[in-house]
């Protein structure tokens, strides 16, 4: 599209004025200042900096009991948590992953020298289409990484059969998914295991960090070998490991955000029902909805763009979005398929990606969390109203530009 990308264009038009500041997807939850210094004294009063020290121990301890898992395992970042995950799991050969999700999930195995193969999304969700897993099941397939998008649960009951059914084996990218349920169990319980991103644009962050969940002990006791280098005690290397290590700070930032996570989600469930009860009425712009057994930490205000009755598509709307400073996001696009190395790997992957390819190109996120106001989502809502509105017109100044 030509360039609407100025402030001007809008107001040109008589649209109301724009966000004097930019407003962002995924802004950092922070909680009690406070208790986060007091942690951090401690922290230096100690001088115990990483290796385990108490406030991972702890960490891992109320996260385990926050989610009803046997075992819990802070890890560095998200990353290198399916990367440990991986190996853990003995997985080689091919590996089935949806294509819709962040690199990190197709990067972990293909580092490994492990193939990612894409298999495309259920239609009307965007998790991987249990169906579709099946027909991507070939003899060098070692397992399969479902990833919650959204929080949305992964279709479990049908996974775990699939994966039974070819003896294959079965874990999750639960990076979107802290904090929420499916039939009032806490997401990760499910699987040989589940994997966490404590990335600072998570709903819970610890500045940087990730966890492993599982119910299963030897498997539980492989990992803690594995993030630190396969040490055994002092001097006593058993496995092959890497350096996984979650360090103290970011525990003492995990604990702190965790005594206040409730707060994160209810502050973001606000957002989400105000986003929904105000954009209901705008066509073209269709939330994605929860599943009913589903609870959601809210973290992502997601919509599906109808370019058909907006007039305007996904990537025009953004552009007018991020002029006005609204900084909405496109999310996943274009695909890892479409992303190197797969692009060059797999140049054809798309053809059997339809929906990915579809939702790709429709899907719009919104700014939310406690950052973002109620004022900001009506003034969000004035702002796409009016584009909607005015679509004629503005499609029309951006041919003749
Ligand atoms: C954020 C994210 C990751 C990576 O986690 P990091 O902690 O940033 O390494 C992996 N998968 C998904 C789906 C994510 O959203």
């Amino acid at each position: 599209m030509k360039n609407i990308n100025t402030i001007h264009d809008l107001a040109m038009f008589g649209a109301p004025p724009a966000f004097q500041n930019k407003l962002h997807v995924g802004r950092p939850n922070i909680g009690n200042r406070k208790n986060l210094n007091e942690r951090l004294n401690n922290i230096l009063d100690k001088k115990w900096l990483t290796n385990q020290g108490e406030y991972v121990q702890q960490l891992e301890k109320r996260i385990a009991s926050y989610i009803g898992v046997k075992h819990c395992i802070c890890i560095c970042n998200g990353t290198i948590a399916l990367e440990i995950s991986i190996r853990a799991l003995n997985l080689t050969g091919e590996v089935i992953i949806p294509s819709f999700t962040f690199i990190a999930t197709a990067h972990a195995l293909q580092w490994q020298g492990i193939k990612p193969v894409f298999c495309d999304i259920h239609k009307g969700g965007c998790n991987i289409d249990p169906a579709l897993v099946e027909f991507c099941i070939t003899p060098e397939t070692s397992g399969i990484i479902g990833v919650h998008v959204w929080g949305a649960p992964c279709d479990y009951e049908r996974l775990t059969a699939v994966a039974n059914k070819h003896q294959i084996k079965l874990m999750f990218d639960a990076a979107h998914a802290f904090g929420c349920s499916y039939h009032n169990r806490k997401i990760g319980n499910h699987g040989h295991l589940e994997v966490f991103s404590f990335h600072a644009t998570k709903v819970f962050n610890s500045f940087e960090g990730g966890a492993i969940v599982t119910n299963d002990d030897t498997l539980a006791n492989k990992i803690r070998l594995m993030k630190n280098f396969g040490f055994s005690g002092h001097d006593n290397v058993v496995y092959i490991g890497s350096n996984g290590k979650m360090s103290e700070i970011s525990a003492a930032m995990g604990l702190t955000n965790l005594e206040s996570l409730d707060t994160f989600i209810q502050q973001n469930q606000i957002r989400y029902y105000h986003y929904k009860k105000l954009f209901e009425h705008i066509p073209g712009f269709k939330m994605m909805s929860l599943h009913e057994k589903q609870k959601s930490n809210f973290h992502y205000v997601t919509f599906e763009i109808d370019e058909k009755e907006t007039g305007l598509n996904r990537d025009q709307i953004v552009n007018i979005l991020h002029a006005e400073n609204i900084i909405a996001r496109r999310y996943f696009y274009p695909g890892c398929h479409r992303m190197e190395p797969y692009r060059t790997l797999y140049p054809n992957a798309g053809r059997l990606l339809p929906q990915t390819e579809h939702i790709c190109k429709q899907v719009l996120v919104m700014p939310t969390g406690p950052s973002i106001s109620k004022n900001d989502i009506d003034m969000i809502y004035k702002i796409v109203t009016f584009v909607v509105k005015h679509q004629h017109e503005i499609k029309l100044k951006m041919k003749n530009q």
